[in-house]
């Protein structure tokens, strides 16, 4: 990171009025019911309204969206109804989220925005654009789709902020951020916000920002104070599923988002954990898009228990409640691994991060350790018998809730129920009714129907890797495993 102008980790102790906030941003402010703001949010307000290029290393979850939002909402001239601001986000669930806070942020003041990002029709983002926007947020490949079609006038754009700027530049987006760097003639200020910064970011820094200020608060290691890392080796007597199963019945967590490291296995375990009456749904980027958007909203509205996503979940996404995550393939990436669990253990409250292990794991354990300082605390895997006998249990109290919240059992059933006991086979018959019982459970809300998968890694990249519709076209169902041709293209990984 360049050394100049780098500005204390210690910011000033301040309140959003002494920031200069116009009333309309004060009460959208008062209205989140931010007391007052985060230290990043101290730091970046004066350089940003200034105009400065920005490079900020911060930890995830510390605010980094009101951070860039707040002194752009001050900066932006209300009069003119052309994009002057761009903001670039890695995934189109980070992209609708940035997009929410602003709008939130910005309700009052007649600030126009829109969110364009890949999967959905071209139409609505249309017709917003031309009827003129101040703030556009997207994903690159849509972003530039809209630029090759003349639909979004770039012209205007002083400011571009990258989040996740890490993320960004290594999941293939380099060439699309290049070139959109190139099509903003206007270009004044870029804001780079990234829980890491790594060497890659350097070219750009020099190539695009002349003298940046530079804001780290993160002291050069990711902060995972607030969560506590504990691991369970999987039962080599049983599968894995099994033993994620047995973690949930023992950690008992009231939500959580289970990383694995491929869509088909996303597909598996949520297929699994469904069957085992669970309340689990699936997120990866086969799902169309209207899907993903179901699914984030149902877990941010905490609606849904467990969520099972490919590391499509991994960056930026806010769930701000969320105990637990759950690593049930530990990411290739051991630096994947502090993005996964800053999804727990936002804004200052406790988290829980539980890898299951097996041993081809120990490398990525290591490298953990001497990487970040983490150290997995070992605990006991239930036994298969205790995992049994702890998932009948549950199922036994949440019907016999059913029987006390006064359920009427018609007097047939009653009959049927004794004349089962009275059968020699009551055992299957009784597993069967069970199965049938959870299979049926009101749980189908959720996309299960995805596409055939691939059963590439989800690391792997190609040019058909895009978030799907980013760049290819208007909107529809996403190809399922389209066939990928070597040489690298410019769009993300498929997650
Ligand atoms: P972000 O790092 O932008 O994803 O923000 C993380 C969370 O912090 C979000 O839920 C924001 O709504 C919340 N947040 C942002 N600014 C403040 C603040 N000043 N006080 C309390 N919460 C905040």
């Amino acid at each position: 990171m360049p050394d100049n102008d780098n500005i204390s980790a210690e910011p000033l102790p301040t309140t959003f009025e002494s920031l200069g906030l116009s009333p309309a941003v004060m009460e959208s402010v008062r209205t989140a019911g931010y007391l007052a703001p985060m230290p990043v949010q101290v730091s970046c307000f004066a350089p940003i309204r200034d105009g400065r290029h920005l490079v900020v290393q911060s930890r995830t979850g510390s605010g980094k969206t009101a951070a860039f939002a707040l002194p752009l909402l001050h900066r932006i001239r209300y009069d003119d109804l052309r994009p002057q601001v761009l903001v670039l986000a890695p995934t189109r669930e980070l992209a609708l989220q940035v997009h929410q806070e602003i709008e939130r942020l910005g309700k009052g003041t007649g600030l126009e925005s829109v969110c364009i990002y890949g999967g959905t029709r071209f139409g609505e983002q249309l017709d917003k654009l031309h009827a003129g926007v101040h703030i556009v947020v997207g994903t690159p490949g849509r972003v530039l789709d809209h630029h090759r079609r003349r639909t979004f006038r770039t012209d205007a754009v002083q400011t571009l902020v990258l989040d996740e700027a890490d993320e960004m530049l290594s999941a293939g987006f380099y060439e699309d951020i290049r070139k959109v760097l190139d099509a903003l003639s206007g270009l004044s200020q870029v804001l780079l916000f990234s829980a890491t910064l790594p060497p890659n970011l350097q070219g750009l820094i020099r190539k695009y920002m002349a003298d940046p200020v530079c804001i780290n608060l993160s002291q050069d290691r990711v902060d995972v104070d607030r969560i506590e890392n504990v691991a369970y080796t999987v039962d080599s007597t049983g599968t894995k599923m099994r033993t994620l199963m047995a973690v949930i019945e023992a950690e008992d967590p009231s939500a959580a988002i289970i990383f694995c490291n491929m869509r088909s296995t996303t597909e598996a375990v949520t297929a699994y954990l469904r069957r085992r009456g669970f309340d689990a749904a699936m997120l990866n980027s086969d799902l169309c898009q209207t899907d993903r958007e179901t699914v984030m909203a149902r877990m941010k509205a905490g609606h849904q228990r467990l969520l099972v996503a490919t590391d499509i979940a991994a960056r930026g996404i806010d769930i701000s409640f969320l105990p637990c995550v759950i690593h049930y393939d530990l990411p290739d990436d051991v630096q994947q691994y502090i993005h996964r669990t800053g999804r727990t253990g936002r804004v200052d409250r406790f988290g829980r991060a539980i890898s299951l292990l097996t041993l081809k794991d120990s490398q990525s354990i290591r490298r953990l350790e001497w990487s970040y300082g983490i150290k997995l605390k070992l605990l006991e895997t239930p036994s298969r018998e205790e995992t049994l006998k702890m998932l009948a249990d549950r199922r036994i109290r949440e019907i016999k809730e059913m029987i006390e919240a006064g359920r009427v059992i018609p007097e047939e059933f009653q009959v049927m129920a004794r004349e089962i006991l009275a059968d020699p086979d009551v055992e299957s018959v009784v597993a069967t009714l069970v199965d049938a019982f959870l299979t049926s459970k009101p749980l189908d809300e959720m996309p299960m129907q995805a596409p055939r998968l691939s059963h590439r890694r989800e690391s792997e990249r190609g040019p058909s890797d895009a978030p799907r519709g980013d760049g290819g076209g208007a909107g529809g169902r996403p190809r399922s495993a389209p066939g990928r041709s070597a040489g690298g293209g410019s769009r993300g990984p498929r997650r």
